[in-house]
C-alpha cells in the first residue's frame, strides 16, 4: 500500500488524489475550502467549511461522545489509541508524503512527523493504565484523603498549517486515553491532512464497539470556526496553536466564559555559543534549528548569540555554507530547503529582510529561487542576517529562514539576549564547560519553557513536556505530567471512624 519515496515525481494533485484514495478518503474535490501544494501553487483539493449550524451539531455529537466515552476504563480507551497507532504505522509513507504535498516541508520531516503521531499514541497508551492521583495524609483521625482525575468533555483542538498532524496528534491522544472527545479546527492551510487523519481514526474505531461516534471531529474553516469554538462553553478545553495574535484573540473569549486554554504560540528561538563549544557540533544544530523546515517550525533557531572570540572562526563557515544549501521540490532526497507555505510568507520574509538592513544588518542569501519554473510558489534561499544589535526586527517573529546573528562578550550577556524578547519558547547553549551549562540552565538563566545544553533549540522528542513562556502562551502539551491538562482534579476526604472532627479543630456543638 505504501507509496514509493523515490517514484517519479507526478503532479502533486495526481499525488494527493492517489494518497487520498489509497488512504479511504473519498470526497476531497467539493467544498469552498481550497488546498493548494505550496511546492508549485497548483489547487491540490478542496472541502467544505463547517457553517455555524453544522459546527453546533458536530459539538454535540461530541458531547454525546465524551458522555459514553468518560464510562470507558482508561485502558480500554488506550486500546482505543493503541490501535490508531497501528493505523498510523502502516499509513505512515502515505500521510507523511501528504503531509509534503500539502505543507511543504521536506520528506523526510513529513515522515517525521508522522512518526512523531506514532510516538505519542505509544506514549498515551502507557498513560492510559497511569492516570495516577495522590494518597494525602490527613490531620483528621479515622480520615483519608485522595485525589481523583475526571475527564474534561469535550476538548477543542485548533492547530497551525507549520505542524498540520502531529500538533493535533498530541492534543488527541492525550485527550481521549483521558475520557475526553476531540473536535479539531485544523489551519485552513492543510486541510487534506486533517481529512486524511479523521479517516484514519475512524478505521482504528471500527469494530471496536467501547468507541461511540463523533469521538473526533474535524470543523473545517478558518478563523472564524476557531472563533465560535472559542466561545462555545461546551468546548471545556480549547488547546490552540498558533501565532500570538491568535492566542490574543483566543485566550480572553475563552476566560471569559471560565473555560481552560492551553496556548502553544509563537516563538523567538536563541542558540548560544560559547567560547568552549565544540564548533563542528554547534555548525550542525545550528544549520538543521535555523533552516529545517524552511524556518517554519515554532521552535526554530532564529537568533544566534555567538561569543565574540570565537566568531570569526564560526560565522565565516556559516556564511559560506548558507548559499549552498539545496533549495527545491521538498520530495526530492537532497533537498534541505522547501517552499515557504505561500507567497504571503514571502512577502513576510522580504519585509523582514528590507527592515534589518535598515537596521544596520548584513544579508547572506534570502533571495527567490525557482521563480521562473513555479510563480505561484515560494522558494527562498535561507537568509544570515548579522545584526549590530537585538533591534526591533530581531525581536519579532517572522515565519521564514532568517537567521539573525548577534554577537556577546559574558555569559550574563548572552542570557540576556535569550530573554529580552517577548516570546520564550526554546533556547540552547553550546558550551563545554559545565558551569555555563548549568548556569544556563538554572532559574538564573534562560527564561524558556524549553532549555538545552548542547543541542539546538528545534526537533523536540514527545516524552517531555512541550511549550514556552511568556508570550508562547504558557501551556504544556505532550510528554511529561502535560495530560493533567486533559482532566479535572477532584480532592476527596474519606470519613472512616464514628466521629465528625472538623479541620483545624474548629468546635461547632449543636448540643
Ligand atoms: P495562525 O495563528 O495564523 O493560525 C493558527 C490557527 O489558528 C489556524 O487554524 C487559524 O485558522 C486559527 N486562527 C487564526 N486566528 C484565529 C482567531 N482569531 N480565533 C480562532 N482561531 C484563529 O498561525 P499559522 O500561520 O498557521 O502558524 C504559525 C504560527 O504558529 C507561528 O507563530 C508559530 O510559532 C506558531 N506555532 C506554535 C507552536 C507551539 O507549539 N508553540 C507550534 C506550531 C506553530
Amino acid at each position: 500500500m505504501a507509496c514509493n519515496n523515490e517514484a517519479v515525481v507526478l503532479e502533486p494533485a495526481r499525488e494527493v488524489a492517489d494518497i487520498l484514495e489509497r488512504l479511504g478518503v473519498r470526497d476531497a474535490l467539493h467544498g469552498d475550502l481550497e488546498s493548494y501544494s505550496p511546492i508549485d501553487g497548483s489547487l491540490i483539493g478542496r472541502v467544505a467549511s463547517a457553517g455555524r449550524t453544522d459546527s453546533d451539531a458536530q459539538v454535540a455529537r461530541a458531547c454525546a461522545a465524551a458522555a459514553a466515552w468518560r464510562d470507558v476504563p482508561p485502558p480500554l480507551r488506550g486500546e482505543l489509541v493503541r490501535r490508531f497507532g497501528a493505523r498510523l504505522r502502516e499509513a505512515k509513507a502515505d500521510l507523511g508524503r501528504l503531509v509534503t504535498l500539502e505543507n511543504g516541508k521536506i520528506l523526510q520531516e513529513g515522515l517525521g512527523e508522522v512518526q512523531e503521531m506514532i510516538d505519542i499514541c505509544d506514549f498515551a497508551v502507557g498513560l492510559s493504565r497511569q492516570l495516577h492521583g495522590l494518597t494525602i495524609a490527613s490531620e483528621r483521625p479515622g480520615h483519608r484523603m485522595m485525589e481523583t482525575w475526571h475527564p474534561l468533555g469535550v476538548v477543542g483542538v485548533i492547530s497551525a498549517f507549520n505542524f498540520p498532524v502531529a500538533v493535533w496528534a498530541w492534543n488527541a491522544a492525550l485527550a481521549w486515553v483521558c475520557g475526553n472527545a476531540v473536535v479539531w479546527k485544523p489551519s485552513e492551510k492543510t486541510p487534506l491532512t486533517a481529512l486524511a487523519c479523521q479517516r484514519l481514526f475512524e478505521s482504528a474505531c471500527e469494530g471496536f464497539a467501547a468507541a461511540p461516534a463523533a469521538l473526533s471531529t474535524v470543523l473545517q474553516g478558518d478563523a472564524s470556526t476557531g472563533q465560535a469554538l472559542a466561545a462555545d462553553p461546551r468546548i471545556a478545553l480549547l488547546s490552540a496553536t498558533g501565532s500570538t495574535r491568535m492566542g490574543r484573540a483566543v485566550a480572553p473569549v475563552v476566560a471569559a466564559r471560565f473555560g481552560r486554554v492551553l496556548l502553544e504560540l509563537g516563538g523567538n528561538n536563541a542558540l548560544v555559543v560559547s567560547p568552549s563549544a565544540d564548533l563542528d557540533l554547534a555548525l550542525r544544530a545550528i544549520v538543521f534549528s535555523a533552516v529545517g523546515t524552511a524556518g517554519q517550525r515554532c521552535t526554530t533557531l532564529r537568533r544566534l548569540i555567538v561569543h565574540e572570540s570565537i566568531a570569526d572562526r564560526l560565522l565565516p563557515r556559516l556564511r559560506a555554507l548558507w548559499p549552498a544549501l539545496v533549495v527545491g521540490d521538498p520530495r526530492e532526497s537532497g533537498t534541505l530547503v522547501g517552499p515557504l507555505i505561500d507567497l504571503q510568507a514571502g512577502a513576510a520574509m522580504q519585509r523582514a529582510l528590507e527592515a534589518a538592513i535598515a537596521q544596520g544588518g548584513v544579508v547572506v542569501g534570502g533571495e527567490a529561487r525557482l521563480h521562473a519554473k513555479h510563480p505561484l510558489a515560494c522558494y527562498r534561499a535561507p537568509a544570515l542576517v548579522e545584526m549590530p544589535a537585538q533591534s526591533s526586527v530581531v525581536q519579532q517573529e517572522t515565519f521564514a529562514p532568517i537567521l539573525y546573528v548577534l554577537r556577546h562578550r559574558t555569559l550574563d550577556e548572552a542570557i540576556a539576549l535569550n530573554n529580552a524578547v517577548a516570546q520564550g519558547l526554546a533556547s540552547s547553549i553550546f558550551t563545554t564547560d559545565l558551569r555555563e551549562a548549568e548556569r544556563f540552565l538554572s532559574s538564573a538563566g534562560s527564561d524558556c519553557g524549553i532549555v538545552n545544553v548542547n543541542i539546538g533549540p528545534s526537533g523536540a522528542e514527545i516524552g517531555g513536556a512541550f511549550g514556552g513562556e511568556k508570550e508562547t502562551g504558557g501551556g504544556r502539551e505532550s510528554g511529561s505530567d502535560a495530560w493533567k491538562a486533559y482532566m479535572r482534579r477532584a480532592t476527596n476526604t474519606i470519613n472512616h471512624s464514628d466521629a465528625l472532627p472538623l479541620a483545624q479543630g474548629i468546635r461547632f456543638d449543636i448540643g
